[in-house]
């Protein structure tokens, strides 16, 4: 039935319903800004209806008053003090002072009125959905009708409308359901009636037909702009917020969420079903019915073009819409070999709820037909699995079903939009940026509209998978990784000194961005679970570091949950091995130059590779061997590949390679020894270099890259200092000891020229023996004409047998350990990508 004749589908009324909600209206300074939206329309003619939610917050403590009232508890009225004053003050900011006392007077008669209300709850002790609903309508009632006032004040003509006398409902109190039939006539008289003042209708709430107060469920204000718009056949329906429209994902999880400028009428309901916050689940039927597009603005951005939702959605650039989630969910698992092959089950399953009024969010039957699980509301759980249990009392007695178990703790994460239909590898996207990332998928479920994928995973992995899922669906063009830095020396500093002066570069040309979220040495320690800009991180470290604790340091790591994780570790220190196993089951990748933990047991080694597997993880460690040559990679390589190692000879020490490089005839071994320690190149005791043993730890890591269960033990390693040398009490006396054996080494030196060959400390892997010795070797050989400081590796192979494949290079240094440990990171990220 149409009332006046602006009602007409083809020429819809130029009028307008515009939503404040009530974050808009929460503060003195954001119901200004309410005024100056209100007013700008005024001022071009618009014609409007507003709508407005409570204050922001006050819904809530009205519901939390009602119930204290309940208990018998005064403090109530602490409360409604409180929700009182700040009424008052706005009508004291927001109205000039010779007409605020007839809006107190007014004000008060409604607050006496609930102060009557909450009395009679006290001394009844009891409070119903039913006069729950009554308690709260206080609230629109309260903020439309000081908002009229405001304008009428300032001289635009505005009229305070309560909802109850428009919109009807059923008695389902707490989430009442709208007869639209009767409330559409209602609507359409009253706008019939009262054309001129700008109507201000209370949201959110409604009544009966025998006139009880019913609400429209929590956030239902933008229902009644739905409902309003729809039977007034309005131009737009704007609903105002506090943020710029729909965006990708919550902006208060996903901090790179971003506005979608169009959203199709099903992807706004696929949004708000599966918790985007942003508009009330409901709205958009009544929109949807009548093809009136529905616009999301932000208060506090109002220039801003916000978000369309009509039924012309752009596709736009990415196969999804957005991204939303349900923060907590329980699963019911139901379960039983008397389910197979069976028909009927799931409809009587479903039926049962229904009757019972339980919502059910998503549902998945595994292709065995051997269990089906459905997640519901936390606080339906108990309930449903009552009704379940009822429903199949006779199967769970003969054994064919199984107890319902509900597992609690969970969330629903969703990926929604109208494209994902025509695009395949949407769950395999899905599933490999939750898995990188070792979020455990407890169900899914595909709409079979295809317009909804959703998965139930652990809530406490929320957050990390809605921006992994984020980061993997809509910032392909820039990958994020959070880095944690253990060991701030030399090599710490210039990794990061690199990261920055790469920043730019990884960026443009790997889409790439190196986040810094926690730093630490021996002493101090600082984490960020945003940003640590790293321009400044070291003035920020030594200012708001705090004593280094490790295990603090981890577990922060593991509380935050990020995203794309790398830890690097650049120190030589066990300590922080220890935490390795944590953090991969944690699924943080681990990046590091220290060899310890690879140059443990056997056991130690293996574990390590098998959680980074498990965890979807990397462990890399380039650096462990040759500093930033590429020795690892080639051996894996070379594997990789087929090709089967025959041999590997290696000189592995820079210092070593230094000393037997410059032992030449007319030189002293001692003086070398004096120099290579002068110049920095030895450990601050040379016979830890002396020893072989740094050396034997890097044949034994490429030993076992190389597929063999090597012990340390297995590593032969020569001794080649005499015994009154390795005796020797402190390094001076060592030094003295050198110079007494001088004949000793230019023995060895000599015997060697003699055969026209020339002394080098190799680590060699053969025939599954790895050791460590002082060989000489003649002009053929490739490490014969070596010099300085370089590390050489030759690796003899199926492939290269005639001639090996040799890497050599600077094999120490701080630069180049530094690169290497930057390279593997990108590398993590492009396993991730
Ligand atoms: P109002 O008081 O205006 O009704 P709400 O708090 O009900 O506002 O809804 C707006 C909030 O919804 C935003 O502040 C935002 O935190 C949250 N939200 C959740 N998901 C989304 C999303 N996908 N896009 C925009 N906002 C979202
Ligand atoms: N004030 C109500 C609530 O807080 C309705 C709304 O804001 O939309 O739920
Ligand atoms: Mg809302």
């Amino acid at each position: 039935m149409k009332i006046f004749s602006l009602h007409s589908a083809k020429n819809k009324n130029t009028m307008k319903v515009l939503k404040f909600g009530g974050t808009s209206v929460g503060t003195v300074s954001s119901i200004n800004s309410v005024i100056s939206i209100i007013t700008e329309n005024h001022n071009k003619n618009l014609s409007q209806v507003v709508v407005s939610s409570a204050l922001s917050g006050v819904t809530n403590k009205l519901i939390a008053m009602g119930k204290l009232a309940a208990e018998s508890n005064d403090s109530y009225l602490e409360t409604l003090k409180e929700i009182e004053n700040r009424h008052y003050d706005v009508v004291k900011a927001l109205i000039d002072v010779k007409s605020q006392s007839k809006v107190f007077a007014n004000l008060k008669i409604v607050f006496n009125e609930l102060e009557d209300l909450l009395h009679g709850i006290f001394l009844i002790k009891e409070v119903s959905v039913r006069t729950l609903d009554l308690v709260v309508s206080f609230g629109e009632r309260l903020s439309n009708y000081i908002l009229a006032e405001i304008l009428t004040i300032k001289g635009i003509a505005a009229n305070y409308v309560d909802a109850r006398t428009l919109i009807k409902t059923d008695n389902n109190f707490g989430n009442a359901r709208v007869n639209f039939e009767v409330s559409n006539a209602l609507i359409q008289k009253h706008f019939a009636a009262n054309y001129s003042a700008i109507q201000i209708v209370t949201g959110f709430i409604s009544s009966t037909d025998k006139n009880e107060t019913t609400t429209l469920g929590r956030g239902g204000s933008d229902y009644t702009a739905a409902i309003l718009g729809a039977a007034l056949d309005v131009e737009v329906i704007e609903i105002w917020t506090d943020v710029d429209g729909i965006l990708t994902s919550d902006p208060r999880v996903v901090k790179k969420a971003f506005t979608l400028p169009t959203v199709s009428y099903i992807e706004a309901m696929e949004m708000s079903h599966f918790g985007a916050k942003v508009i009330y689940p409901p709205t958009v039927q009544p929109a949807f019915a009548k093809s009136i597009p529905i616009r999301i603005k932000n208060t506090f951005n109002p220039s801003f073009e916000g978000t369309l939702i009509s039924n012309k959605a752009e596709s736009g650039n990415f196969i999804i819409k957005g991204i939303s989630s349900i923060g907590d969910t329980a699963l019911l698992n139901v379960q039983g070999g008397g389910m197979v092959g069976i028909t009927g089950i799931s409809g009587r399953l479903f039926s049962a709820l229904a009757r019972q009024q339980v919502n059910v969010i998503l549902i998945t039957q595994a292709s065995s037909e051997f269990s089906i699980s459905l997640a519901v509301d936390p606080s339906d759980a108990e309930r449903a699995k009552e009704v379940i249990e009822e429903e199949f009392a006779h199967e769970i007695r003969g054994n064919k079903i199984e107890p319902v178990v509900i597992e609690t703790g969970l969330s629903v994460v969703a990926v929604i939009g109208e494209n994902m239909k025509e695009n395949s590898g949407i769950s395999a996207k899905l599933f490999s940026a939750l898995g990188m990332n070792g979020v455990n998928v407890k169900a899914i479920a595909q709409g079979s509209s295809e317009y909804n994928i959703s998965v139930v995973v652990k809530k406490i992995d929320l957050s990390k998978s809605l921006n992994a899922l984020h980061e993997a669906f809509f910032l392909s063009d820039v990958k994020t990784l959070n880095l944690y830095i253990v060991g701030l020396g030399l090599i710490g500093k210039t990794l990061i000194k690199q990261i920055q002066n790469q920043s730019e570069y990884l960026a443009k040309k790997h889409s790439l961005t190196i986040n810094l979220v926690g730093l630490a040495n021996s002493k101090k320690m600082l984490l960020s679970n945003d940003s640590i800009e790293i321009e400044s991180w070291e003035e920020n470290w030594e200012k708001n570091g705090t004593e280094t604790n490790l295990a603090e340091f981890v577990n922060t790591i593991k509380s935050y949950n990020l995203p794309n994780c790398v830890f690097v570790d650049n120190t030589s220190s066990k300590e922080v091995v220890t935490h390795y196993n944590d953090l991969l089951a944690a699924s943080v990748s681990i990046v590091t130059p220290n060899k310890l933990a690879n140059s443990g047991t056997y056991a130690e080694y293996k574990q390590l590779r098998k959680l980074a597997k498990k965890h979807g993880v990397k462990f890399l460690y380039e650096t462990n061997v040759g500093a930033g040559l590429p020795v690892i990679n080639t051996l894996e390589d070379l594997l990789t590949s087929g090709d089967e190692i025959i041999r590997i000879e290696a000189i592995l020490s820079g210092t070593l390679s230094f000393i037997f490089n410059s032992f030449k005839e007319g030189v002293r071994f001692v003086d070398i020894v004096k120099e290579a320690k002068e110049k920095g190149f030895t450990e601050p005791d040379p016979r830890d270099d002396l020893s072989g043993m740094d050396v034997a730890r890097k044949i034994l890591i490429l030993a076992r890259d190389s597929g063999l269960e090597l012990e340390p033990n297995d590593i032969e390693v020569e001794n080649i200092l005499p015994k009154s040398c390795n005796d020797a009490k402190t390094v001076e006396d060592f030094f003295v000891e050198l110079e007494n054996e001088n004949q000793f080494f230019e023995n060895r030196r000599k015997q060697a020229e003699n055969e026209g060959k020339v002394l080098r400390f190799i680590a060699t892997l053969e025939n599954g023996k790895a050791s460590v010795t002082l060989r000489a070797v003649d002009a053929t050989h490739p490490f014969y004409s070596l010099s300085g400081s370089d590390n050489i590796i030759s690796f003899t192979t199926e492939r290269y047998k005639e001639r090996p494949l040799v890497i050599k290079g600077p094999g120490a240094g701080a630069e180049v350990t530094a690169a290497g440990v930057f390279a593997d990171i990108v590398k993590v990220f492009h396993y991730l990508v």
